[in-house]
């Protein structure tokens, strides 16, 4: 294809497109519509990236309302239609289950590569010759920010703290990432198996929500935590100690018939027989699960009828038996694996090596008279952690649980891949420095394509300055200049509105996350360039 255009190396008027193709208005239209459309995405998230970067507020149709900084989640919500631009929502997606963090940073930067393919194009390069282009420089930049890396041991805490408090400085919550970012460390390294570390799975880190006090009361909990209060509404125990727990999957309730159908009961006596069946029936159940030595059981939701019912609980209350009901179907693996101890889906199959153990479980209250359930001191826990978030009003606990996943992720990260990068527009910096470098070792049209690109980059840099106030134009050149001079980890100090040493200010995010942000949004923008028409199918 690269041998259809014959452009010559320097980049003369439009007069001179040599094109093969007869007719390709078509086809350059929909291309450069693609382009604006997803450019359009990129500059409404341009605003949010950084420190001092704006937060959204977004207001859907059902009423809701969600103040937020992360792009991921700002995307997320957005009816992007059209179909380019939709690429862009699930570029930012991508980056999300990728690293976590650089949600923003990845859509900057390809509406950036975007903007500048849009020029190379209008000089009548083939979209070929710029895709590919864009691929030797995605490579060269990854090894770039390689060289950039600074190796990290799972031991430095410090470190990891700072990079989590970096991906949690640009958050509405950043006030409190003196308390989150520690949190989140503490978290993901109390899941990591030593045996494979790479296999940090976040499901393993529960998020409970409670709605009152301040984000400060949020707290990790070693051991399990229930948004509800205990069923003793028949005066059973709302305090065990020595618990001995069951995770429960049937109901404590009469059993109904499979179909629709009706019993009609014509005298008294028979009336009585039935509610004495019922009443014996239920004493069995629970006779057979106090037999087992249990104390505590958590009963999951059942859709077919009531788990439990009033005279149930009645039973269970007189045999000291705490009752925590409706636990969610999905919650069950979490709590199975935190307990230790395996669900019992059969009052047959009730047996006491099934159980967990754990030294108390206890509802507790938590300030504005909510309640809480806790259950600690858990025997050969697995390994999981759960963090209580709490806030003032919802909004606050959402966008706290959003940035708390950013900040897991960071860590994640860390522990998948062990290297640290400085922040601040250090590495944009750096890379577009080199690549520009590179481009005068190339020939012809990669050349100008990687010069253009390679300027491209620095919108990061750029973007953190202006959304800081900082005049963009003044700080990017003073960085460059910086940069030429060897100091590498010259970035931009957004607190002190200049330039300094990055990694003397704890500016530090995983390699990871710049280096998927890289190749996630040059693919991206490869994948728009290649298009050339839009077919719609009814
Ligand atoms: P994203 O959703 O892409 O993570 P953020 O809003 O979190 O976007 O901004 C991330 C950018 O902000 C990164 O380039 C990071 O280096 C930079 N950054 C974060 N904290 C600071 C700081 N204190 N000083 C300078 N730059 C910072
Ligand atoms: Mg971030």
């Amino acid at each position: 294809m690269a041998a259809a255009v014959t452009v010559p190396a320097t980049i003369p008027a439009k007069s001179s497109k040599t094109e093969s193709y007869v007719d390709s208005k078509r086809r350059d239209d929909v291309r450069h519509a693609n382009i604006l459309a997803a450019r359009a995405v990129a500059d409404a998230v341009r605003t949010s990236l950084g420190p001092r970067g704006m937060d959204k507020m977004i207001s859907s149709a059902t009423g809701e309302v969600i103040i937020t900084n992360d792009g991921a989640t700002i995307l997320n919500k957005m009816e992007v239609l059209q179909p380019a631009a939709k690429m862009l929502v699930d570029l930012s997606r991508s980056q999300d289950a990728a690293a976590g963090d650089g949600t923003t940073t990845v859509v900057v930067l390809a509406g950036s590569l975007l903007r500048s393919s849009l020029s190379l194009l209008s000089s009548g390069i083939h979209p070929t010759v710029i895709s590919d282009s864009l691929y030797k420089l995605s490579v060269h930049a990854v090894d770039v920010l390689q060289s950039m890396a600074i190796p990290l041991e799972l031991s430095d805490r410090e470190s990891l703290v700072k990079s989590a408090a970096t991906s949690l400085n640009s958050k509405v919550v950043s006030q409190y990432s003196s308390l989150l970012a520690p949190l989140a460390v503490d978290a993901v390294l109390s899941v990591v198996d030593p045996d494979h570390p790479d296999l940090v799975d976040l499901r393993d880190i529960r998020i409970v929500k409670k709605l009152g006090g301040t984000v400060d009361d949020t707290e990790l909990i070693r051991g399990l935590v229930f948004n509800k209060k205990v069923s003793h509404g028949a005066g059973g125990p709302t305090r065990v100690e020595n618990a001995k727990i069951a995770v429960i999957q049937f109901q404590i309730s009469p059993p109904k018939t499979d179909i629709e159908q009706s019993i009609v009961v014509s005298d008294y006596t028979q009336m009585d027989r039935i509610l004495r069946e019922e009443r014996n029936y239920i004493l069995g159940m629970v006779k057979k699960i106090k037999a087992a030595g249990c104390n505590v059981l958590l009963i999951q939701k059942s859709i077919l009828r009531d788990a439990v019912t009033d005279l149930s609980l009645h039973y269970l209350a007189k045999a000291k038996i705490l009752v925590v009901k409706d636990v969610e179907r999905d919650e069950i693996e979490f709590i199975i694996k935190t307990l230790n101890c395996l669900p019992i889906a059969n009052i047959e199959h009730f047996r006491e090596e099934k159980l967990g153990h754990a030294d108390v479980v206890e509802e507790v209250s938590i300030g504005d008279g909510s309640k809480i359930t806790k259950i600690t001191g858990i025997k050969d826990m697995g390994r999981t952690a759960t963090v209580l978030v709490r806030g003032s009003n919802q909004l606050m606990i959402d966008e706290a649980e959003r940035s708390l996943h950013d900040a897991l992720c960071v860590v994640r990260c860390l522990v998948n891949k062990k290297f640290l990068i400085a922040g601040g527009g250090a590495p944009e910096i750096e890379m577009s420095r080199q690549l520009a470098a590179w481009a005068k070792e190339l020939k012809g049209m990669e050349s100008y394509c990687v010069k253009e690109f390679a300027e491209a980059l620095q919108v990061i840099p750029y973007t953190l300055a202006e959304n800081a106030g900082l005049n963009p134009i003044s700080i990017v050149t003073e960085l460059r200049n910086r940069h030429a001079q060897g100091e590498t980890n010259a970035g931009i100090n957004v607190r002190k509105g200049q330039i300094t040493n990055i990694l003397e200010e704890n500016v530090v995010q995983p390699l990871l996350v710049s280096t998927s942000a890289v190749t996630l949004a040059i693919e991206c923008v490869r994948m728009i360039l290649k298009i050339d028409d839009i077919v719609t199918v009814r």
